[in-house]
């Protein structure tokens, strides 16, 4: 069986031990263990920091790939304080993942970016500038994009029609099966995290039936989100079996024919090689 990690933070601090040691190797063995063949992990932070070591990741590892971006609730660390408006000149964070999204072949799509509401750590104005410019970055360096949504889908899909971008994932989906369905028509992915396992999911659960096989993503989300029975553990793209074993009796389908389906299309939207 061979699954794939469309969304992990291997690049996050989280993956050391109390002492500092890097735990990566180790979670990288395992993940190899339970058949996860490959890992897009997202750098996307307050500071260069994690930005840097997902693609220093995917350039050590051939089967790790990155993405770059800031995620919404970080939004504010490109902006002066209380600032919003457009993205400002010389941010050095917006300037290194700008570079990176053109020049950086290990680079294979652009994000986490989009918009949640849920916490107020970055103004609703400043996670919208970032949205409306990273979405122009995607179309810019022709890679997908990956989208971050809490409670804001159809503003979010307003702003993806507004950039022309028809293609990217809504990772960790929680929307509704009717946010799904707008999704696939404008020729999106859906992903599904472990919360698809949490009781409280059924929302998430009667939208992750209706998926198309050849759209549908799983991720960790790692290292948050661990799926039952794992649920409340540091997250680790190994557990993602559990998802998938999940998913498939969902679906009516073997785990074997639903790594196989949701590895397929993973590649396609990524542009990974076969391995
Ligand atoms: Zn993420």
């Amino acid at each position: 069986m061979q699954l794939i990690d469309s969304h992990c933070h291997l690049e996050a601090e989280d993956f050391r031990g109390p002492d500092g040691a890097d735990e990566r190797p180790a979670v990288l063995a395992r993940a190899a263990e339970a058949g996860v063949c490959q890992m897009v992990v997202i750098g996307s932070g307050k500071g260069l920091g994690e930005v840097r070591n997902a693609v220093a990741l995917s350039r050590e590892h051939e089967h790790l790939f990155s993405a770059v971006g800031v995620h919404p609730h970080d939004a504010c660390a490109i902006f002066p304080p209380d600032g919003e408006g457009e993205v400002p000149e010389g941010a050095a964070l917006w300037e290194e993942i700008e570079r990176l999204a053109h020049e950086e072949a290990r680079v294979v799509a652009v994000g986490e970016t989009g918009l949640d509401f849920h916490y107020d750590h970055s103004t609703p104005g400043q996670q919208r500038a970032l949205l409306r410019r990273t979405l122009g970055l995607a179309r810019a360096c022709g890679k997908p994009v990956v989208l971050h949504i809490r409670e804001a889908h159809e503003e979010v899909r307003a702003l993806v029609r507004e950039a022309g971008i028809g293609r990217g994932v809504v990772h960790c989906f929680t929307g509704t099966a009717a946010d799904a369905e707008a999704w696939l028509g404008m020729g999106f992915y859906i992903s599904l995290s472990g919360i698809v396992t949490f009781k409280s999911a059924g929302q998430i659960r009667e939208a992750a039936v209706r998926v198309p096989a050849d759209r549908l993503l799983l991720e960790t989300d790692c290292p948050y989100l661990a799926p039952v029975p794992l649920r409340g553990k540091r997250n680790e793209p190994a557990y993602l079996v559990h998802t998938a074993a999940f998913v498939a009796k969902l679906r009516g389908v073997g785990v074997d024919e639903l790594a196989a389906q949701t590895t397929a299309a993973a590649r396609a939207l990524f542009g990974l090689p076969a391995r």
